[in-house]
């Protein structure tokens, strides 16, 4: 399959994980919207959220959200998941943005 998250995932593009377990990686989003930007990305490919049919990886997801920042030290921090098209999904690979660093506005 073509996706680019996968083939970060696999370590294709030599991507810096900041974070990995054995079925997530963690990597800067390449076009930030704020000073600390992370992707929370599950190895196994789930083209979104609805997707997902294994309940233990969505708690790893969720571990891994809060291992990743306390790791680094952000205390403060949005996550969002975009599910589908009008949602601003743009990348058809479940990940979880870790979003840091400035102060965040309303949603939308
Ligand atoms: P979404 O709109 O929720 O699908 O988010 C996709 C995100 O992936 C965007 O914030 C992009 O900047 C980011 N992105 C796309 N390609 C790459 C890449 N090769 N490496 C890192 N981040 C990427
Ligand atoms: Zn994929």
């Amino acid at each position: 399959m073509d996706c680019i998250f996968c083939k970060i995932a696999n370590g294709e593009f030599n991507t810096e994980f900041v974070y990995e377990t054995e079925n997530i990686v963690v990597f800067k989003d390449i076009n930030p919207v704020a000073p600390t930007h992370l992707l929370v990305v599950p190895k196994k490919h789930y083209s979104n959220l609805s997707e997902v049919d294994d309940k233990n990886l969505l708690a790893e997801l969720m571990e891994t959200v809060q291992n990743v920042t306390k790791k680094l030290n952000i205390e403060s921090f949005r996550t969002v998941i975009n599910t589908g098209k009008e949602a601003g999904q743009e990348v058809f690979h479940l990940h979880i943005h870790i979003i840091s660093g400035r102060k965040l506005e309303g949603l939308g």
